[in-house]
């Protein structure tokens, strides 16, 4: 590789033996070997482990981590995450489901998104979740089926700010959003919530998702915390609660770095005194999804052709973009670059190659590497894509070209 290059961040997180990587402590042979079959997603289950137990070492200690389960909803990587977060973070009834068989109390399960039907405000509300109001059409149906059910309901109100989190990924918030209520219109619907009776828990304002840059985080949260300290004289009590979102990014591509949390924790921990002096003892939370399961797992695909093509050789293996629709490009990417690959079962291989990794669909799209130097590959060996234990398999298109799907495992 020419040295001037960008390189991805090292993927140091698996451990290499015998020129192996290993999940969970298992050789990836023996772990094929043991799930039968190719393609599949491992997850590794110390590695989310201790991802949260350093994220929590790096924050201030008062700050609550919730889990955003559209990232990763495997039920047991959900299972295991309720075991180490404050709370579940839902967008769909399905996520709702997968959240309430875990050991996690139901009021700390929160239930966001746009165009909540009656059916799962309702769903949401018998089981007495926490729901994140997104519109004035769902006040009303939430007010409405807590009394046909004479309960009541619990709920925060999201809020769409008027400032977004500058360099992300995927911007939520800031300008005309499907998400969340207008922070203009927010002073009426608190008003309307007390009036309802409803059980208020707090705000959630979320600005955006996959940032590495610490001060646009930080600037992010500083004004959440304003919009919040602004907006919540117009409650009738204090808010018990205060989900800030989150937007933690993880490296992907050659050239990015890993997230600096320092900065992050220091804008916190300046905060924090002012919040609770204005607001008294509400909880802060911080809502994360790819940043806690993004680096544990990793998508194994097996070798089943090597062809030349004028000169290129191209590895095609038996999974691709209807299993991984990230690492081939087609998730919002507007210049299609390379995720962190490898040739699992040669890490330690000295002879190299400039190749192309493509899956078995009849599509052009459908490409896990682009031109990267990797170990020489032969029929049989295992690629494997890094960074792929968030918005894997559940967001890609399984059905495209009818393979079998991927499957799962928590190692
Ligand atoms: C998707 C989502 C998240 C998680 O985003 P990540 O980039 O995976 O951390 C958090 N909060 C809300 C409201 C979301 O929609």
């Amino acid at each position: 590789m020419n040295s001037t290059k960008p390189r991805h961040a090292p993927q140091s997180h698996f451990p290499v033996r015998e020129g192996c990587l290993h999940i969970g402590g298992v050789s990836l042979p023996r772990l094929a070997q043991r799930v039968g079959a190719t393609p599949f997603y491992a997850y590794d289950r110390a590695l989310l482990t201790t991802r949260v137990k350093e994220l929590r070492a790096a924050l201030p200690a008062d700050l609550r981590i919730h889990y955003s389960i559209k990232a990763n909803p495997m039920p047991a990587v959900v299972q295991h995450m309720a075991g180490l977060v404050d709370g579940l973070d839902v967008a769909s009834a399905g996520e709702l489901r997968v959240a309430l068989d875990t050991n996690m109390p139901a009021q700390c399960i929160s239930f966001a998104g746009p165009g909540k039907t009656d059916a799962e405000l309702s769903q949401a509300i018998a089981a007495g979740a926490l729901v994140h109001l997104e519109s004035a059409r769902e006040l009303e149906s939430v007010n409405r089926i807590g009394q046909s059910l004479g309960l009541r309901p619990q709920v925060m109100l999201r809020i769409n700010p008027d400032f977004e989190l500058k360099s992300s990924g995927m911007k939520m918030g800031g300008g005309p959003k499907q998400f969340g209520v207008d922070a203009e219109q927010a002073p009426l619907l608190l008003r309307r919530i007390a009036d309802y009776g409803l059980d208020w828990h707090g705000l959630h304002i979320f600005s955006g998702s996959q940032s590495l840059n610490a001060s646009a985080i930080a600037e992010a949260q500083s004004r959440t915390f304003e919009l919040a300290l602004q907006l919540a004289p117009h409650a009738r009590q204090a808010p018990r609660l205060l989900n800030i979102g989150g937007g933690f990014g993880i490296p992907y591509f050659a050239g990015e770095t890993a997230l600096d949390l320092q900065l992050v924790s220091e804008n916190l921990a300046r905060w924090l005194p002012r919040v609770h002096a204005e607001l008294g003892s509400t909880a802060l939370a911080l809502e994360l999804g790819r940043y806690l399961a993004g680096e544990a797992g990793i998508y194994v695909t097996r070798v089943i052709d090597r062809k030349v093509s004028r000169g290129q050789v191209f590895l095609i293996v038996d999974g691709g973009m209807h299993h991984h629709l990230a690492a081939s490009g087609n998730l919002g990417q507007v210049i299609r670059k390379n995720y962190p690959v490898a040739v699992g079962n040669k890490m330690e291989e000295q002879a190299q190659e400039c190749v192309s990794v493509v899956g078995p669909l009849c599509t052009p799209l459908d490409v896990l590497a682009e031109r990267m130097e990797l170990a020489v590959a032969e029929p049989g060996d295992l690629i494997v894509v890094f960074q792929s234990g968030a918005y894997g398999a559940s967001a890609s298109p399984a059905g495209f070209l009818s393979h079998p799907k991927a499957l799962e495992v928590l190692v």
